[in-house]
C-alpha cells in the first residue's frame, strides 16, 4: 500500500526512545494550532502535541485518530507514541495567526500531560510562549498531576492570558479507574492537582467525563466527586455522556466483557447503530450535575475574569 500524507509521515518517524512496551517517535508535524471546525465548542482552535497516549482509557475518543497514519486504535494507539517535532519559530507564527478573540484548548483529543510529556516538555514549552504573550484564552484539559510541575510557568501565562484548566476525573473507585484508565493517575491525585493550582491561582475545573451508564452514573457516587472537587478548590463541575464509536467501541467492548460482563449485552445494543445514548439518559445526566453543582457550590463553567497584566494585544515580550 502507498502511505500518504501524515500515514507516510508517522511510518517513516524517526525513534526518539523505545520502553519495554512503548515506542516513541518523532512527527515532524505542519501545524501546531488547528481550527476547530463545526461551531459546537466554546473553543475556536485546538492544540495536541503528541498523538496516541500512553493512559490507554477505555473509553478514549481519540483512539480513531491512530488509523489517520494506517495504525490501529486499540495496542498502537496505547504503545506507539508519536511527539510532534517542537518549532518554537513556527508555534508562534501559528499563534499570531489566531484571532485574538478566540480561545485556543490545548488537549482537545490526546493529553498534553501524558508520560511522553516527562520526556519531552512540548505543553511546557508551549506554555513558556503563551507567557510572553497577553490577551488569549487558553484552556487545558488534562487527566495528569504531571501539570502541577508547569504551576510557576502557568503563573507566568494567568498573569496576562486567561487559563483555565479542567482537570478530568471519572471516579473515586480506586478499582473501577484502574480498570478504565489503567495508566492514569489515581484521581486524589488529580484532585490534589487541583487543590495545587487553585492555591496558586490557576482557576480549575472538575470535569466527570465520560459518564459511563451502570459504571460510574450513580448519582450518590458523583456527588462524593462535586463534594472533593469543591474541596479541592475547584470553580466548575460537569461532564459528558460516553461517546462511542468505532475503534474506540470494540475496545471498550472488550473491556466489558472482562470487568463489568453484566453490562456487555446492554452497550453492545444502546451504541450498535449510533455513538451517543439517547436523549433521554443525557438530559438525566444533565439534571444530576445541575443538582450536584447547587448542592455543591460549583458553577457550571469557569467565570470570565481579567488577568492582571491584560493588555488585548498580541505584543510579544522583548528579549524572550
Ligand atoms: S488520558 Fe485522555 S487522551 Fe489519554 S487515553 Fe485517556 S482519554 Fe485518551
Amino acid at each position: 500500500m502507498q502511505l500518504v500524507g501524515i500515514a507516510r509521515s508517522a511510518h517513516a518517524a524517526p525513534v526518539l526512545e523505545a520502553k519495554r512496551r512503548v515506542h516513541y517517535r518523532q512527527l515532524a508535524t505542519g501545524r501546531w494550532i488547528n481550527r476547530v471546525e463545526g461551531g459546537r465548542h466554546s473553543f475556536g482552535w485546538s492544540i495536541n502535541p503528541y498523538r496516541g497516549c500512553e493512559m490507554a482509557c477505555q473509553y478514549c475518543y481519540a483512539r480513531y485518530t491512530h488509523e489517520f497514519m494506517e495504525l490501529e486504535g486499540g495496542e498502537d494507539f496505547e504503545t506507539l507514541i508519536f511527539a510532534k517535532q517542537w518549532n518554537a519559530r513556527e508555534f508562534r507564527r501559528e499563534l499570531e495567526r489566531v484571532p485574538m478573540e478566540e480561545a485556543i484548548a490545548i488537549g482537545t483529543a490526546t493529553d498534553p500531560y501524558q508520560h511522553a510529556e516527562r520526556r519531552y516538555e512540548l505543553t511546557r514549552r508551549m506554555l513558556e510562549v503563551f507567557a510572553t504573550v497577553s490577551g488569549r484564552r487558553i484552556w487545558i484539559t488534562t487527566k495528569s498531576d504531571l501539570v502541577v510541575r508547569d504551576l510557576r510557568v502557568l503563573q507566568r501565562v494567568a498573569r496576562r492570558n486567561v487559563v483555565s484548566v479542567n482537570l478530568t476525573v471519572t471516579t473515586l473507585d480506586v478499582e473501577l479507574a484502574r480498570g478504565l484508565e489503567p495508566k492514569a493517575p489515581r484521581s486524589d491525585l488529580r484532585l490534589a492537582a487541583v487543590a495545587a493550582l487553585t492555591g496558586a491561582g490557576i482557576q480549575c475545573g472538575v470535569i466527570a467525563s465520560p459518564v459511563m451508564p451502570g459504571l460510574n452514573d450513580r448519582e450518590e457516587d458523583l456527588k462524593g466527586l462535586a463534594v472533593g472537587a469543591r474541596a479541592a478548590g475547584a470553580l466548575w463541575f460537569g461532564g459528558g455522556v460516553l461517546f462511542l464509536k468505532s475503534p474506540t467501541r470494540e475496545v471498550f467492548q472488550q473491556y466489558l466483557e472482562r470487568e463489568a460482563p453484566w453490562l456487555a449485552g446492554r452497550y453492545e445494543r444502546a451504541y450498535r447503530e449510533q455513538a451517543r445514548l439517547p436523549r433521554a439518559y443525557q438530559e438525566r445526566v444533565e439534571g444530576i450535575f445541575e443538582r450536584l453543582r447547587a448542592f455543591a457550590g460549583l458553577s457550571r463553567k469557569a467565570a470570565p475574569y481579567r488577568p492582571p497584566d491584560w493588555e488585548a494585544g498580541r505584543q510579544m515580550v522583548l528579549g524572550l
